[in-house]
């Protein structure tokens, strides 16, 4: 059993990670950087690679980064070990058109990411962080900017204006009600964009695109009695990318190669580039072993698990949840099953998690989704079927999943550590 000030601790750096990643490029920042003071070695893709046993690398692509320690064996002989997770979490993305003015009003044109609830954008104070793109002399340069001051407001529409909301709840169409006022409408038509470009240190008639997006500027917090639980944004997924990355850091090397594989785009389906859909991770892996055959051999022997966050059981809607399946907080990590391929786990990788959860003196919670609703999916299935890796689908326990503001049990995140750390040293 993990020690409670460990937990806690786990929990607190957790914290801190989170609140270092408003977006995906910012979690790829903060985990190179992490990596790097832990001995890691960032590579160019456009380089010739010579990688040394024992050493550990990584690859950043926009959003994502893949990192990997080698094996103590040659690769063909023992295998990988990988843990996939994704950088992205709903929110609102500035359109390109980023000043407009309506009824008095400076605002600002955004459009939802992702699948989020969008209810819980309303009435918070929102600033603004991504990646900006200026033209210099040298070409094209990409800036990471954050915004911590309380600039944008999607301002909710008083019960006075529509009674039917007490019976009928809120409706919002994504197109009319989502635009966050930022100020009064005044002579500056380039409010925004003009802040955009002091923070990225560029004149803004440089800014040629951006990759921006809103975010609460609530920090993320532990809370509830004994410090149960932890507050937060994001914590689909980067609860699991922070948790991948300490089980990396933190594993001894073994036979097997261990790598985290960090996805951008999951929330919108994981088909770009960068994301679990594209070449990204299967590129990475052809360098380490070039030859069909090797390749074959290294795959066969292979395990991945896909760490997503997991639904726990909802105390007020316990009938959405199959009553035999309800994952609860401070119960142990849940692995994931669905006969549709929804998640990527069969019998044996249930087994192989639960045999690593009994080994970290925890108990291994199943989730099912009930048979008359659809199943929710992750980056499991799809890079099991572009790699050939066999994959366990697991995540932690949660509540408010896609809410600006999430809940997890503070305890639980130590523990998951604990199993992944045991998975790649397995
Ligand atoms: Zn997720």
């Amino acid at each position: 059993m993990l020690d409670a000030s460990k937990a806690r601790n786990a929990a607190l750096d957790l914290l801190t990670y989170i609140h270092q990643s408003p977006t995906p490029f910012h979690c790829v920042s903060e985990t190179a950087k992490r990596a790097q003071s832990a001995g890691f070695l960032g590579l160019d893709e456009k380089s010739a690679w010579k990688l040394d046993d024992g050493q550990a690398y990584f690859v950043t692509c926009d959003g994502s980064i893949i990192l990997w320690r080698m094996g103590t064996v040659p690769v063909e002989n023992a295998g990988l070990r990988v843990i996939g997770a994704h950088t992205d979490s709903p929110n609102l993305r500035v359109k390109p058109v980023i000043d407009v003015q309506h009824a008095g009003y400076a605002q600002v044109g955004v459009e939802p990411y992702g699948s989020l609830l969008l209810h819980t954008w309303l009435d918070r104070e929102l600033g603004v962080a991504g990646r900006v793109v200026s033209r210099t002399d040298q070409g094209l340069a990409c800036t990471l900017v954050r915004i911590d001051q309380p600039l944008f407001r999607v301002p909710s529409l008083a019960i006075h204006l529509d009674r039917n909301i007490r019976e009928e709840g809120v409706k919002l169409n994504p197109q009319d009600h989502m635009q966050p006022v930022i100020g009064l409408e005044g002579p500056n038509k380039n409010m925004l964009r003009e802040m955009v470009a002091e923070a990225a240190g560029v004149d803004s008639s440089a800014i040629y695109g951006f990759d921006l997006s809103l975010f609460d500027l609530n920090p993320p917090c532990l809370g509830g009695v004994d410090e149960a639980f932890i507050f937060s944004a994001r914590l689909d997924n980067q609860a699991m990318c922070h948790a991948s990355l300490s089980a990396l850091l933190a594993a001894p090397a073994s036979a097997p190669t261990h790598m985290v594989c960090l996805y951008d785009h999951e929330e919108v389906g994981s088909g770009s580039h960068a994301g679990a859909g594209g070449a990204l991770a299967e590129r990475i892996i052809e360098r380490l072993m070039p030859t069909p055959e090797k390749k074959a051999r290294v795959i066969s022997q292979s395990w991945q698990l896909s760490a997503d966050m997991a639904h726990a059981v909802h105390p007020n809607y316990e009938h959405r949840h199959e009553p035999d399946h309800r994952p609860r907080m401070g119960f142990g990590p849940v692995v994931k099953i669905n006969t549709q391929q929804r998640y990527a786990t069969c019998g044996q990788g249930e087994a192989l998690f639960a045999a690593l959860c009994a080994d970290a003196g925890t108990v291994c919670q199943r989730f099912v989704v009930r048979s008359d609703l659809p199943c929710g999916s992750t980056i499991g299935p799809i890079t099991a079927a572009r790699l050939g890796i066999r994959t366990i689908d697991v995540g932690n326990p949660m509540l408010s999943m896609h809410s600006i503001r999430e809940q997890a049990g503070s305890a639980d995140h130590g523990v998951m550590i604990d199993v992944m750390t045991r998975f790649l040293a397995s």
